[in-house]
């Protein structure tokens, strides 16, 4: 049975309390003190009486925490942190400022599976899903050295939907208004394209922002550069999102990471933006960030600019994104890039 605190819904620390033969509203102090105040130890859950508190460490229950073994600041602002989990794992973490919005792109999984060739922590391999309150646990590291969190992207290390359980539990916790209360418009859950958990994404009670790695207006090109391709190819892909977008209202964002000579031409912007005259979205561009052992190549600017102003001119939202982090290798498709050199740990 899982004793970790950080790791349960309030439901099932209001299941947890009548259990224990406590009152059913206990059950909201512990949760608050976890997931609002950022409490890592039972016995500081003063609002609960000690005899309670002690029945609980008595019982083995704890509050799982990350550990922040190193901070980069990169010169543009964003803020990398490196956590260490309790299995002596690591995992990378982004906060990117722009304006008031501070966003914490967060890792679901250490290393992926998926094997996206642009990307640096597919080179890792999957290792495990990280649980719940290990994604959570994110956050809240991050609030402890005091930066305020507007916006959660799911987008980090690992596919969010390759660990579907933990991530719904993780945007229940980050959601709840005990807690972090981070409104469900403000988490953005990042996937390269699994089918089916997107069917069930759109059935659950409450729907994320969804934002596709796209990266290709055809399957041929988008075979070559993601693996999930062949098992989900785009016609698939964009019925399932129909059904998402129709459910649920929302807009969809599409990531585009330009690549020279692969993606980037005139042609592609336009058959990109006739694949997606149908979807009330918008389209964000993000230059190719290298890391080592991969040979694809960034665009340039001109390029950039050239694709941006076709998919504009076909009536599509499009932002570029700033590069940010680089220099700390916290960008796009960077993370776990400094650990590849001899896969060795930083
Ligand atoms: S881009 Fe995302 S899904 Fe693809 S390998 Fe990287 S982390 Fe995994």
């Amino acid at each position: 049975m899982d004793k970790d605190l950080k790791n349960k819904t309030l439901i099932e620390l209001q299941d947890l309390t009548l259990q224990l033969g406590q009152k059913k509203y206990l059950a909201k102090y512990i949760f608050s003190f976890i997931h609002e105040k950022n409490a890592d130890d039972i016995s500081k859950i003063s609002s609960l009486g000690k005899d309670f508190r002690n029945q609980l460490s008595q019982q083995g229950y704890y509050i799982s925490q990350l550990k922040t073994v190193k901070t980069f600041k990169d010169p543009d602002g964003t803020v990398k942190f490196l956590f260490e989990l309790a299995d002596k794992k690591r995992i990378e973490t982004v906060l990117l400022f722009d304006g008031k919005r501070r966003t914490l792109c967060v890792s679901t999984q250490v290393g992926c599976a998926m094997n996206c060739s642009f990307c640096a922590t597919a080179k890792l391999k999957l290792d495990r899903n990280l649980t719940a309150a290990e994604i959570a646990d994110q956050v809240n590291a991050v609030c402890k050295q005091r930066y305020k969190i507007t916006n959660i992207v799911f987008m980090g290390m690992g596919e969010p939907l390759q660990n579907y359980d933990n991530l719904i539990r993780s945007i229940e916790i980050l959601n709840h208004p005990a807690g972090k209360n981070i409104g469900i418009r403000h988490l953005t859950v990042s996937t390269c394209g699994i089918v089916p958990q997107i069917t069930k994404l759109a059935n659950e009670q409450t729907n994320p922002i969804l934002a596709i790695s796209l990266n290709a207006p055809d399957n041929d090109i988008r075979n070559k550069i993601m693996p999930v391709n062949k098992k989900y190819p785009l016609e698939k892909l964009f019925k399932v999102l129909e059904n998402y977008q129709y459910k649920t209202k929302q807009r969809i964002t599409f990531e585009y990471v330009l690549i020279k000579s692969l993606n980037d031409a005139p042609k592609d912007a336009q058959r990109l933006a006739k694949k997606l005259k149908n979807f009330r979205c918008n389209v964000n561009l993000i230059e190719y960030n290298p890391h080592p052992g991969c040979k694809l190549k960034a665009s340039d600017t001109e390029t950039i600019e050239t694709f941006a102003q076709y998919l504009r001119k076909a009536g599509i939202e499009t932002t570029i994104r700033l590069k940010k982090g680089q220099k700390i290798k916290a960008a796009c498709g960077q993370l776990g890039a400094g650990w590849l050199k001899g896969k060795q740990k930083p």
